[in-house]
This record gives C-alpha cells, structure tokens and sequence, in this order.
C-alpha cells in the first residue's frame, strides 16, 4: 500500500504566471502541490483540500527561475581581474586559467561545498532547476571529478573541457584529449557537451570536432559562441542541432535567420555582458524574428559573478527592450527549452499540472514588480520539488 503525498494549497494568488501559453496568467489563483508535481491550479474558490495550507495574501507567484547556464565548479576568486577590467582592461578568454589552477588545487570537499553554497544562495533567489558545467579542470582527472561532483547536486550537467586549451598544451593534442579520453572519463556524468567557439578559445574546425565526437557519444549539444564578436558559433550550433547557443552578443542577420529557423535556443546572458562591459545581446531583434531565446546567469567567478536571475529579467526589461511577460517567459520556460526539461511529467519552467513543483513567491502583487523595483529582493517563498527550500518568509 502507497500514502499518497503530502499536499500543500497555495491560496490567494494575486497573479500567477503559468509560462505556458494555453493557460496565461491567473489571478485570483490557487496551487495545489504534492509531492515533487503540481497537481492543480485555478480559481482560488474552486481549490480542492490540501495537508497544509499557505495563504500568500495576493501575492505574485511564478515558476522557479531556469538558469541554464552555470559554470560552479570552482575554486578561487578573480577579483583582482574584474577590477583590472573595471579600470579599462578588455575581457580575455584566458583569465579562465587562473580559475583552472585554483580549481585543480581544491579538494573534492572543498568543490563540493562551495557549489552547495552557490546553489542554496540561487535557490534562496528563486531559482530552481540549475545546469551547471565542468571546465575548469581541464584534464582528464580534473574533468571527470568536476562532473561527478557536480552531478551529485546539479540539475543538469555539461561537459566543457573544450573551455580554453590549458597553458603548456599543444592545441591539436588537446582537442584530441577532449573529444577522446576526457570524453570517455565525463559521460557516466553528463548529459551534455559545450564548446567554447571564440578568439582566444577554440576555432570552428576544432570546435565540431568536439561536437561531432560528443554527438555520437549521445550528449546533447550546446555552444558558447558570438560573446566577443561575430563569429561561426551561432552557424556551427545550428548545423550540429544543438539545444542552445550562448552568449549571442554579436549577431549578423543570417545569426538570427539561421536561429529563428531552427530549435536552437539562443541563451542570454546580460549579466555577463554588463561584467564585462560588452553591448546587451539583441533580445529584441531575436524574438521579433522568431527565435526563442532564454535568461540565464552564467554565474562564474570571472565574467559574470552573480546567481541572480531576478538582475537578469530586470536587465533585460529595463535594457533590452523585453517586456516583464517576455524576460520572466525567457528565464522560465525559455531555459527549460535549452534545457529540453520544458515538455512532459515533470516539466520545469512552467507551472501546469504534473510539471514539477517549483514555485517563487514574490513579496509583490505582480511580475512586474521584478522590473518595477529594480535590484529589491523581492523573492518571499521558495519551493523546489515541493519542498520549501527558502525558510526566508516574513510575516504577511
Ligand atoms: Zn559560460
């Protein structure tokens, strides 16, 4: 015999954003959540019973923010470097080597412990599903216990040992090494293979020779591409079918045909840019297009150090030209898309029945809020799988 699920009603829902299309935004709205699922939602009055009952006094709820796009497996801290650019020094690929040295230093506990850190401080934001990647080890030991470490915690797990090509390596070795033994080492670990496609990182030749190995594999596919300038990564991503390409500061127009034509996500990621003083991505020439594009953070410690996804969606209302519906749209269903987690039981960034039971509650009456109130911490409650994992609530 089963017990049935522990059920919890979230009543007076001022607004609720769905992030699914067929059913908009609810006012008025209640939630009904068991176990790790939604199990209902719609009008407050027609609310079935539930175990537990959380009254949000006309609160704002949404779906957990998707930030699919991390890099948490880390060590060290590049302050000196982010104040080196604040004083006028142009953003370099290579700075990620310092990360790389710091990184293989720690132990597998001191790793750990700092991404459970950065994760309970995205959860505390509302966020709820993270992907985050490997890259910072950079050699098969190094990799293979990144994607471990990070597989024990993480949503989602990519593979980017094609990250930078590690001081003291000849770049066609390594390639080799890439898409040979470290790919082999990654895979119990990862669902996912990146390229970092730029100057300074890894050509188009070498880049699908990564993705063509990581292919066949059975990985999904994702790219870094077009953050320093236009280049072949949008192209590339596209051809390989890959799930997203990120960064996309630097768009020509066949970029964004070639997106608007394709399932490819262009991931972006303003708060990268604003780090490191690049221009914002075309937010608005991609969706006016028809590309679907998603909000992430890219929380890293050298060109985008914050988990905050909530910076992002404001960034993106107030600077990119999205409207509150769009940005919030792009950081929830937009990264479950890249993610390929936005269809089916359990779903993520969407709040229908049978998606997954993540839930942010604003101390707002409204989404718009988030842009309205810029840089205020607005998140009030917090449910990921149907647990509360933000004890923060303040009294009504
Ligand atoms: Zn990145």
């Amino acid at each position: 015999m089963t017990t049935a699920a522990r059920s919890t009603l979230l009543t007076g829902i001022g607004e609720l954003t769905t992030s699914d299309p067929a059913l908009g935004t609810l006012h008025d709205a209640a939630l009904v959540l068991e176990g790790a699922r939604v199990a209902w939602l719609g009008d407050a009055g027609a609310a079935p019973a539930a175990d537990d009952v959380v009254d949000v006094d006309g609160r704002a709820v949404l779906p957990g923010w998707v930030d699919s796009h991390t890099h948490l497996v880390f060590a060290g801290d590049r302050t000196e470097e982010f104040e080196a650019r604040m004083a006028g020094k142009p953003y370099e690929a290579g700075g990620i080597a310092v990360t790389v040295e710091a990184t293989r230093g720690a132990s597998d506990a001191a790793l750990r412990a700092n991404l459970a850190r950065h994760l309970a401080e995205a959860y505390a934001q509302g966020t709820t599903c993270v992907e985050t990647k490997t890259g910072y080890g950079l050699s098969t030991v190094d990799e293979e216990r990144s994607a471990r470490i990070a597989a024990e915690l993480a949503d989602e797990v990519t593979y980017l040992g094609a990250h930078l090509v590690p001081p003291g390596h000849d770049p066609n070795s390594y390639v080799d090494l890439v898409r040979g033994e470290m790919l082999d080492a990654v895979t119990p670990y990862v669902g996912w293979a990146d390229v970092f496609c730029e100057r300074g990182a890894f050509d188009e030749h070498d880049s699908a020779k990564v993705l063509r190995a990581a292919g066949q594999q059975g990985l999904g596919l994702r790219v870094h591409g077009n953050q320093l300038g236009e280049g072949p990564g949008v192209r590339l991503a596209v051809e390989h079918g890959a799930a997203s390409v990120d960064h996309c500061t630097y768009l020509s127009d066949a970029d964004v045909d070639a997106l608007a034509g394709s399932d490819t996500v262009a991931t972006l990621l303003p708060a990268c840019d604003l780090s490191t003083r690049q221009p914002l991505a075309p937010a608005r020439r991609l969706l006016d297009a028809g590309a679907t594009i998603a909000l992430a953070s890219n929380a890293n410690p050298g060109s985008s150090y914050t988990t905050s996804m909530a910076f992002c969606v404001t960034t993106a209302v107030l600077q990119m030209g999205l409207s509150v519906t769009e940005a919030v749209h792009a950081a929830t269903a937009g990264g479950a898309r890249a993610l390929r987690r936005d269809t089916g039981d359990g779903a993520v960034g969407t709040l229908r029945v049978g998606a997954r039971a993540d839930v942010h509650v604003l101390d707002a009456p409204s989404a718009t809020h988030l842009a309205y109130r810029p840089g205020v911490p607005l998140t009030w409650a917090v449910w990921r799988r149907g647990e509360e994992v933000s004890p923060r609530r303040r009294p009504t």
